[in-house]
């Protein structure tokens, strides 16, 4: 099977939403389209295209040109060129990459950090050349673990912006071969190769507590990302077979060269595959894309349009997304994951669709749908304040089916999602808290969402939704905190909520 090229393109009108759905149980009704889209400010292109260049034909030996980053803007934002090829064959990535840096915060820094989080396996990443712009080289660069410490001859002073060249190869491994990594769809199978977190990027630097950079754990996420704009560039050789590429962003490039831009994103990922089925739908200006394995093409025709309905209903309660494309990938592994503009969705939960919407397919593409805003738009230290992106999108999952199952609510998601495993725990355990998955994911995820709908209960409908979209657009583009989601609710309602900390959460 993996020999053949699968791709089909299926174009679906949106009128044909409802007939698309489950076959048991119909939504009992859809959302009206929003009637306003945002459009950025300035195209991505041109704004990343001005901070640099790179001549795509250099090699390793050859001392990059790369002109400043101009600082006009008052807050200055990190900005990626990144230009990768991959050998297919050989299952190897060479990437050169540029970095400019801004010092966005209140203290001089003597030193930057970039995290690498292929480094976390054995014999895959390997950094060939690092430089500053003006092309020279870097050679005190320390890098221990997933931490690449760069020292500055002179301080980084706030406001000012440095560049860094790096050369490197990615030796591809076979998907989750390091523990040390914790789950992650990093790697390749016999049919998919995935590129998460594959590039060494900036962390966000806080003046209390440095460089945000925590361990690694065999379970939950534990980076912490900063907004960034990307411009990568992509090209493919020894390819035996036709390939399709998913990607955070709309390829702009001529067939050959894949150009892919990103304006103020938490990072870019991207899958190959041989044998993808492609879904493809446009609303409210976004772009949603669907690609799913052949044989798995039924149950992910629903996955796809549980993706696009949770996308909408999001879109109206939390606020407009503001991106120009959003895509699922099924997962050739057993977990899934949320990145800005993909997420990818376990192949077991299309192996277990019952072909009803009450299935964790439809739930779980409704949860991954959810962290757009809840990660992507709103960032949050996911190893140390996880339950502020997890138990938002586990009540993501309940509102989905509150709107378009009401009269299955119980059924298809309390009774099958939380109530089986009496959930217990304190919502805001950090990934280390816990003694296994199970518990990290009852205490943080289910708690958490049982937190949430009491909350909700407490303040009513208006005040609870009027907090999310303020929550939302409040800390777009930021790092929020448990301190910070409080002090927004506060502002919307008068109800005592402190007997439910009490309850919830470990003071
Ligand atoms: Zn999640």
């Amino acid at each position: 099977m993996k020999n053949l090229h699968f791709t089909i393109v299926l174009i679906i009108i949106l009128s044909a939403l409802t007939a698309c759905s489950s076959p048991q149980v119909e939504p009992s009704h859809t959302p009206a389209i929003p009637t306003q889209m945002p459009v950025p400010s300035a195209t991505p292109e041109a704004e990343v295209e001005a901070s640099a260049s790179i001549t795509p034909t250099a090699t390793a030996t050859e001392t990059p040109t790369v002109s400043p980053t101009p600082t006009t803007s008052p807050t200055p934002e990190i900005q990626y060129m990144i230009s990768a090829e991959l050998d297919y064959v050989n299952l190897l990535l060479s990437v050169r990459q540029f970095i400019s840096i801004p010092n966005n915060s209140s203290t001089p820094l003597n030193e930057i950090m970039l995290v690498v989080p292929t480094n976390l396996y054995q014999g895959v990443f390997n950094l060939t050349y690092i430089a500053w712009d003006d092309g020279q080289e870097i050679a005190d660069h320390n890098l221990r673990g997933s931490q690449l410490y760069i020292p500055m001859q002179e301080p980084l002073n706030p406001g000012m912006t440095k560049n860094i060249i790096l050369y490197y190869e990615l030796r591809l491994p076979p998907n989750n071969s390091s523990a040390e990594a914790g789950p992650t769809p990093f790697g390749y199978t016999t049919r998919q190769i995935n590129l998460v977190d594959w590039y060494p990027f900036v962390p966000p630097y806080r003046k209390d507590q440095g460089w945000m950079m925590r361990d690694p754990w065999a379970y939950g996420e534990f980076l912490v990302y900063p907004v960034a704009n990307f411009d990568v560039t992509i090209t493919l050789k020894n390819l035996p077979q036709a390939v399709t590429i998913a990607a955070s962003a709309p390829d702009t490039g001529d067939g050959e060269t894949h150009k892919y831009y990103l304006k103020q994103g938490r990072n870019f990922v991207w899958s190959v595959s041989p044998s993808y089925t492609v879904f493809e739908e446009q609303l409210n200006g976004t772009t949603i894309m669907g690609y799913v394995f052949l044989p798995d093409a039924v149950a992910g025709e629903q996955a796809f349009y549980a993706t696009v309905n949770a996308f909408q209903l999001y879109s109206e309660l939390y606020g407009p997304y503001p991106h120009p494309m959003l895509t699922m990938v099924e997962a050739d592994f057993d977990h899934g994951m949320e990145y800005q503009g993909l997420y990818f969705l376990n192949r077991g939960f299309f192996a277990s669709y019952d072909g009803t919407a009450g299935s964790f397919l439809i739930a779980i593409a409704a949860h991954e749908t959810s962290h757009q805003w809840w990660y992507g738009l709103v960032a949050n230290d996911q190893a140390l304040e996880p339950w502020l992106d997890e138990a938002l999108a586990t009540y993501s999952e309940y509102l989905f089916y509150e709107y378009y199952y009401p009269k299955r609510l119980d059924d298809f998601w309390w009774d099958r999602r939380v109530n089986p495993y009496h959930p217990a725990g304190w919502v805001n355990s950090t990934i280390y808290n816990a003694s296994g998955y199970r518990e990290y994911r009852d205490a943080v995820y289910l708690q958490g969402a049982i937190f949430i709908n009491d909350l909700r209960n407490l303040i009513g409908d208006e005040a609870f939704f009027a907090f999310l979209k303020d929550y939302a657009s409040t800390y777009a583009n930021q790092i929020a905190t448990g301190n910070d989601f409080f002090r927004i609710l506060a502002g919307h309602t008068d109800a005592d909520f402190t007997p439910l900390l009490t309850t919830y959460f470990q003071r």
